[in-house]
């Protein structure tokens, strides 16, 4: 396999997606990392909306997203509220307007026309970049940060009636293809 050539794809895509990103964030005054926290917020569970799980996916230092919470905080774009059983953990939630932004901003409309133009829509291109994710995440011990239905402790108990087999909580249809800091990926050959 053509390790380098495959490298260099990815390293190209990654730099121009990076690119189309800047260009969208800066007309609402963000950076790249902004949208990219704003993005995790949007598509995570309700286990994982919080400043040490965000920490985490970006890979980043606690003080950088710090800073990148109070921004966008003070844009408006999210808001923090206090845990109904433990005060002392914060979740974050996308305001109307940060959704508003994403919307504008993710995935950027070069993005989508250059999928739209792949055979099947790119499901063959996600399943494999899924797989080469799940493989650089398991070589560096890292959270695979995977969708719900995907998790080994998904459990299914009826039609659209799901629970998380891990804290024992029900889960609805929308909450199965969330984000979580909890996924732990079904085994190969289950
Ligand atoms: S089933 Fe897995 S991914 Fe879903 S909420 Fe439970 S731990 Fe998280």
């Amino acid at each position: 396999m053509a390790v380098d050539r495959l490298y260099s794809l990815l390293e190209r895509l990654g730099n121009l997606l990076r690119t189309e990103e800047r260009a969208a964030g800066l007309r609402h005054g963000l950076q790249p990392v902004h949208l990219q926290a704003l993005r995790y917020l949007q598509s995570c569970n309700r286990y994982s909306n919080t400043p040490a799980a965000l920490t985490e996916y970006l890979g980043l230092t606690k003080g950088t997203v710090s800073q990148t919470l109070l921004l966008l905080e003070e844009k408006g774009l999210l808001r923090k509220e206090a845990d109904t059983e433990d005060r002392r953990v914060v979740h974050l939630h996308l305001t109307d307007a940060g959704r508003t932004v994403l919307k504008e901003a993710i995935p950027p409309a070069l993005f989508k026309q250059a999928l739209a133009g792949l055979p099947g829509g790119g499901e063959a291109l996600e399943e494999a970049l899924t797989g080469l994710l799940r493989g650089v995440q398991a070589a560096n011990a890292q959270r695979s940060f995977g969708a719900c239905s995907t998790c080994k402790h998904f459990r299914r108990e009826g039609p659209g009636r799901f629970r998380c087999g891990m804290t024992q909580e029900p889960l609805s249809r929308e909450d199965s293809v969330l984000l979580c800091r909890e996924h732990e990926a079904v085994p190969p050959g289950h």
